[in-house]
């Protein structure tokens, strides 16, 4: 163990730049781990090879480095720490699924990715949840498939076996999630191009990474169900997780473009100060034990606790953010 301190994360995918619920969630990990004395950890999820691009990753970079959310721990010996980049581990995505596959938790599938698109279309016109399982997947890894993608130097996609059982989440944010036995089919860990899928590749680095806490968007909670089954496979504890809801526009869609300025960048360009943008961000889905809403970095890290993360989706209105 990790004599019982904190460790959490932000995990980016390079695929855009910083917009304000991103920010957000990296600064409560940073004044979570702060406060508690912790290590806060930054980990680039950029396996998906044709979304992914450099030059956002040092976007990323440059606007957390702005607003001042440094993180503890990298790759590189010494320092400044680079970043974690899953792209650069995937030796270690596939060395687990072996380990699964071994357990027999795991499996090859050979099917094209239109043939499992076809399977789900055959299960939903049945009127049938999407759901795969072994038994639809294995038929097709015939031989003479395995010889065809062999000549086509491809790999077999690595499916999951998901256990057809309940799952109970207690998320420090929404309370107790129960996921019903069956609302999860059998999913990929691995596509055929070597490449692991986000969930998959999120286990193995939280666990790997020791993260105490996982603190997100809820847009994740529905993935956190395939999280703790993929845990439990490979007999790791489970992190604790904390789901924070979307951050709405003023008129209650959830926070978009035509909203206005929603990324750092913006702001940064605007001339607003990045201690103005942190205790605005800080403020968007936590509040001050005593309702104090003009926050230094400081006082933000030594009041911040998870208990006072609020349920209810924030509002963004940007009249809050005060010139410094
Ligand atoms: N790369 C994922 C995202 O940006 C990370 C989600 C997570 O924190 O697990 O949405």
């Amino acid at each position: 163990s990790n004599n019982g301190q904190v460790r959490v994360r932000f995990a980016p995918s390079p695929t855009g730049y910083l917009h304000v619920g991103g920010a957000r969630t990296a600064l409560f990990n940073y004044l979570f781990a702060r406060k508690t004395n912790g290590k806060f950890i930054l980990r680039i999820e950029d396996t998906d090879l044709e979304r992914s691009e450099k030059v956002f990753e040092e976007q990323l970079i440059n606007a957390l480095r702005w607003l001042g959310l440094d993180w503890d721990e990298g790759p590189d010996i010494g320092g400044p720490y680079g970043p974690y980049r899953q792209s650069e581990r995937t030796e270690l995505y596939h060395y687990y699924a072996q380990e699964l596959i071994k357990q027999g938790k795991a499996y090859e599938v050979y099917a094209y990715p239109e043939e499992i698109e076809q399977l789900r279309e055959k299960l939903l016109a049945e009127g049938k949840a999407p759901h795969y399982t072994r038994e639809m997947l294995e038929p097709y890894n015939t031989a003479e498939r395995k010889r065809e993608y062999e000549e086509k130097g491809l790999r077999p996609a690595i499916y999951f076996s998901m256990p057809r059982k309940d799952y109970v989440i207690n998320d420090v944010v929404k309370g107790e999630v129960v996921f019903k036995a069956g609302s999860v089919g059998d999913f990929a860990l691995l596509r055929s191009n070597g490449m692991p899928t986000y969930n998959y590749a999120c286990v193995i680095d939280d666990g790997l990474m020791k993260i105490t806490h996982v603190l997100r968007g809820d847009d994740h909670l529905s993935n956190t169900v395939k999280q703790v089954a993929l845990y439990e496979a490979l007999g790791w504890p489970v992190p604790v997780f904390g789901h924070v809801s979307m951050i709405l526009g003023p008129d209650g869609s959830k926070l978009s473009k035509r909203h206005g300025a929603t990324s750092v960048e913006e702001f940064k360009a605007r001339g607003y100060l990045p201690e103005a943008l942190v205790n605005f961000l800080a403020l968007l889905g936590w509040s001050h034990p005593e309702g104090k809403e003009i926050l230094t970095k400081e006082e933000l890290i030594s009041s911040f606790s998870l208990e006072r993360l609020v349920k209810n989706p924030a509002i963004f209105n940007p009249d809050k953010l005060r010139w410094m």
